[in-house]
């Protein structure tokens, strides 16, 4: 059961990762498992309306909306059920309550435009919906376009606001009246959540994780020493935030799954701004912060946040996209002390939890992604034959665990470029390891841009952009920014005679997409796109502009 790199490596892992047992448990029985320890301690809380349900009131809901769902005609076991909602604490009851119910949990970011929402839920194969009031008629538009009658189950935002015609009312689902067992036939292997990414090329698609993945990646996450969180015990109990989006795996499995299963109290945020940072940390003083690296930076510049926020913190974990060493050390000088950061690396296929930095002060590397987690392998091969290298060596990453996803959803040509014969996963990430077998992200080889830890799949904008009737072709690639990252950036090919300017690309693109992929980048003309004699666009030559 003990964890391997690759053979040069077992040893040095050995005395770093100590084994572990995955019991064979359902998502739900996992979560429940310590229950009766902290049934009267909140579980989660909204921190704009203080709106808060205890352990055992989530218990209740949760069983009573699975109930619902058992019983509901509409639906039937395997079915995908999207939730289109910010972050509120009624996700964490649909989620397992869906789940629960034997379907699986398709999560929409809810700022989509109509054209991004109707392709996840078509793909997805979408036939109910979990969504808010306030979004209900853009929904409905959505489905209206899509010829598509489904169920919605909306969650009222404020006591206040109407049920909109011909939706069922999330409040009368959960009620205790529904608290009695439904037993289905499930399997382990059952696919439980299916966020969508578009993997190392081509367009977004389905992530099928079953529940065993997620049980898998809960059990890895929480061995003593990658652990920042404490179960909670008598009065001590962690307050965590969840600022980053649940229909991201960061905020959906490493922060809300991973902290109700150690007793957390979960405060969300569902609508993020620097004020509204400022207000959670005043308020929750939060033991344990998870944030991506513009979060990060945003800790470092606001003056208006300040040390006496983090009076309580003890960790702050960054992941998503890469975390500059010398950000941890302007961090630990504004604080005037210094407390653990971890890095945490990996993808939607893997639940985001393959390789952590160790939860020892000091014992992560700046700048180091850290080491696989139990029960994962790792190994880098070259880029030019496959082969695998050693220490220090720069190649690809290939990783393999039971937290790996079972393949992307109805997907066949992208299952074979996903993996290698004998089931390794392709990150499409250039990484290296040290003699200390810690691992560092050096690039990425995959078409895929990272905003402010949101994914962008390239072919999409270039999809959209070669929609326009002035476009001839084009090509989108990631440029680095300070604060973001990277942006998207689009080299365009003008049809004859036309006399587009960049910024009507711009504005072209900006009406279909969510805010992060739009082109801040830029928008170069150029006479042609780099091709390969096969015809793929040959992205490093644009790289160079
Ligand atoms: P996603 O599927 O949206 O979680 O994106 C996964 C990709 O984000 C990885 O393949 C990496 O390219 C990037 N990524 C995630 N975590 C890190 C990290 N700690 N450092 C550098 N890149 C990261």
């Amino acid at each position: 059961l003990y964890s391997t790199f690759s053979v040069t490596l077992k040893q040095k892992l050995h005395s770093i990762v100590p084994s572990i047992t995955v019991p064979n448990l359902h998502l739900e029985e996992c979560i429940w498992q310590n229950l009766e320890k902290w049934h009267d301690k909140t579980a989660l809380v909204c921190a704009e309306t203080n709106r808060s349900y205890t352990y055992l009131e989530l218990y209740r809901k949760t069983n009573a909306l699975s109930n619902f769902l058992c019983k509901f005609e509409k639906l039937k076991q395997a079915d995908t059920v999207a939730i289109i909602l910010p972050n509120l604490p009624e996700y964490a009851i649909i989620l397992l309550g869906i789940i629960q119910a034997g379907c699986k949990v398709t999560t929409l970011n809810p700022l989509y435009t109509p054209g991004e929402m109707s392709r996840q839920l078509l793909y997805s194969e979408t036939k109910a919906i979990f969504t808010t009031t306030k979004m209900c008629s853009t929904v409905q538009l959505v489905l209206q376009s899509m010829k598509l009658q489904i169920p919605i189950i909306v969650v009222r935002e404020k006591k206040d606001s109407s049920l909109p015609n011909g939706t069922i009312y999330f409040d009368n689902v959960v009620e205790e009246r529904f608290d009695i067992k439904f037993n289905l036939a499930r399997n382990y292997e059952d696919t439980a959540l299916m966020p969508f990414s578009s993997g190392t090329t081509g367009l977004p698609k389905g992530v099928e994780i079953t529940n065993k993945a997620l049980v898998s990646c809960i059990y890895q996450m929480s061995v003593p020493k990658f652990d920042p969180l404490s179960a909670t015990s008598g009065s001590e109990q962690e307050v965590v935030p969840l600022v980053l989006p649940m229909f991201h795996v960061y905020g959906l499995v490493d922060i809300l799954l991973h902290g109700l299963f150690k007793g957390c109290k979960l405060v969300t945020v569902s609508k993020f701004g620097s004020q509204a940072f400022v207000n959670l940390l005043e308020a929750h003083k939060p033991t344990v912060l998870y944030v991506v690296p513009p979060i990060f930076h945003m800790l470092l510049n606001r003056n208006e946040i300040k040390p006496s926020h983090f009076i309580n913190t003890k960790t702050i974990v960054s992941g998503a996209a890469p975390l500059g060493g010398t950000d941890v050390n302007a961090l630990y000088e504004k604080l005037k002390r210094q407390l653990d950061v971890l890095q945490l690396y990996g993808l939607s296929e893997v639940c985001l939890s393959h390789i952590q930095s160790s939860y020892i002060k000091g014992g992560s590397k700046a700048g180091g992604i850290g080491v696989p987690l139990p029960l994962t392998e790792a190994k880098i091969v070259s880029t030019d034959n496959g082969k695998e290298l050693g220490a220090n060596k720069s190649g690809e990453l290939l990783l393999r665990g039971p937290q790996m996803f079972k393949g992307y959803y109805k997907n066949d040509s992208a299952n074979k470029e996903a993996f290698t014969n004998d089931r390794w996963f392709k990150t499409g990430d250039i990484a290296y390891y040290d003699e200390d077998s810690h691992f560092f992200i050096a690039d990425r080889i995959k078409n895929f841009i990272k905003v402010s830890g949101f994914q962008v799949a390239p072919a999409e904008l270039e999809e959209l952009i070669r929609r326009h009737p002035d476009v001839e072709d084009t090509a989108v690639i990631g440029a680095p920014h300070k604060m973001l990252g990277e942006v998207p950036k689009a080299f365009v090919v003008r049809k004859r005679h036309s006399n587009i300017t960049s910024l009507e690309i711009q504005e072209f693109v900006k009406c279909s997409v969510v805010h992060y992929k739009q082109l801040v980048g830029g928008v170069y003309f150029v006479d042609s796109i780099p091709k390969s004699l096969a015809g793929k666009i040959q992205k490093n030559e644009l790289k160079k502009y």
